[in-house]
């Protein structure tokens, strides 16, 4: 039944993408991550799940935007 879960991804040896889930083996490698973009993804600070976008890419371990995604510079967005 749960064959598809979200990943908790996090990123070793800076040019790898793993889900730090026991039992699970996925991975990409870096330059390939534009399939972990709009995924289920779990955040490491908050445990809860977020869609993983562009600004989680410098995140080695990934958090939601509630804990504080980091923005690339190229949104160009003003924080309130
Ligand atoms: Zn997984
Ligand atoms: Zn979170």
């Amino acid at each position: 039944m749960k064959r598809q879960h979200a990943h908790k991804f996090t990123k070793v040896d800076g040019r790898k993408w793993i889900c730090a889930l026991p039992d699970c083996k996925w991975f990409v490698y870096q330059g390939l991550e534009v399939i972990l973009f709009q995924r289920m993804a779990i955040c490491w600070k908050c445990g809860d799940t977020f869609i993983f976008s562009e600004g989680n890419l410098h995140q080695d371990k990934p958090t939601c935007t509630k804990c504080g995604v980091v923005i690339p510079p190229t949104t160009n967005q003003k924080m309130m």
